[in-house]
């Protein structure tokens, strides 16, 4: 990823994409300390606009807060680098990942002075979870790693460190054929997806896990929203392994994955085994709203 043509944006400026690199004694390298977002930008009939731009800066500098970690730039400022990487990268639609992080002013977990260093890069990117996937939906499996403890890893942060328990979970089913995990809370209840928040949908009303060991996703909140509007109950609670084995539907959310249906939890279908009829009206819905072709939430449509 890193030898291509491009821009990122580096403290400040935009260098070429190879000269984007750092330090090996770099902090967050070892220790995981840092904070990233992943954002869209869609091709819209009135230009490129960024979803929920304002929405994903807040959160990243909440996660710095979270984190203790001191921001050297404004949200305005990392508005703007947000919109101009894209401009400067020519690109239409595509996935944006600010991050920001520790140098290598010292070592150790104890080093001081450090300064913090904030990256914004972009690329297309299509359907996270695959296109075919977007109407066929996914088979996800349980992970055998739990998610985090409310006390142990900060789940309202999206610290990088976070990502260790993300990953092992996802290439662990991964290697088992699946497509996706899912993920426990230390209770053993449903958390989330290694980057995707999960609905489940019985008798027409949608339940999703509260954000205590899962992200706060912006996704979420926007198809709690949507589906709010098309008159659907939304409960936030606890929900069981064997709801999911027995529930009529199941998608996750996510701003990589958007809208994703679930055919198959640990080896049983999911409802029919295919894209549920409410999972396909708000995938539909989602996907209209942040191509710019629903006019009720305009706020949330930054175009660059
Ligand atoms: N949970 C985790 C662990 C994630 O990494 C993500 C992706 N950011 C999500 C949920 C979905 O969040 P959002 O809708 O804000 O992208």
């Amino acid at each position: 990823f890193a030898d291509r043509d491009g821009y990122i944006w580096y403290d400040g400026e935009l260098k070429p994409w190879r000269e984007c690199t750092t330090h090996v004694l770099t902090y967050t390298l070892h220790y995981g300390v840092g904070c990233f977002e992943g954002v869209r930008a869609y091709k819209t009939p009135k230009g490129t606009a960024i979803f929920r731009l304002e929405d994903h800066t807040k959160r990243l500098f909440n996660s710095a807060k979270i984190l203790a970690m001191k921001m050297p730039y404004t949200a305005e400022q990392l508005n703007a680098a947000q919109k101009e990487v894209l401009r400067a990268n020519k690109l239409e639609s595509a996935y944006i990942r600010p991050m920001v992080f520790y140098g290598s002013e010292g070592m150790g977990l104890r080093a001081t002075g450090l300064q913090t260093h904030v990256i914004v890069a972009a690329w297309t990117w299509g359907a996270y979870l695959g296109a075919d996937n977007m109407e066929r939906g996914i088979r996800i499996k349980t992970s055998s790693f739990q998610r985090h403890y409310v006390n142990s890893s900060l789940c309202r942060a999206k610290a990088n460190a976070n990502y260790l328990n993300s990953s092992m979970a996802l290439n662990e089913v991964l290697r088992d054929g699946y497509d996706e995990a899912l993920m426990l809370d230390p209770e053993g209840f449903v958390a989330e997806g290694s980057a995707e928040n999960i609905f489940v949908i019985t008798n027409g009303v949608l339940s999703t896990p509260d954000v205590t060991s899962a992200l706060d996703g912006i996704t979420r909140r926007t198809v709690m929203q949507l589906a709010e509007d098309h008159g659907y109950k939304v409960v936030e609670r606890r929900i069981t392994r064997d709801e999911l084995y027995t529930c009529d539907e199941a998608f996750f959310t996510g701003t990589a994955a958007e809208v994703t249906p679930i055919r198959e939890v640990d080896n049983r279908p999911v409802g029919e085994g295919r894209r549920g009829p409410i999972t396909a009206k708000l995938q539909a819905a989602y996907l209209s709203l942040v191509q710019g072709q629903d006019g009720n939430y305009p706020d949330w449509l930054a175009y660059i």
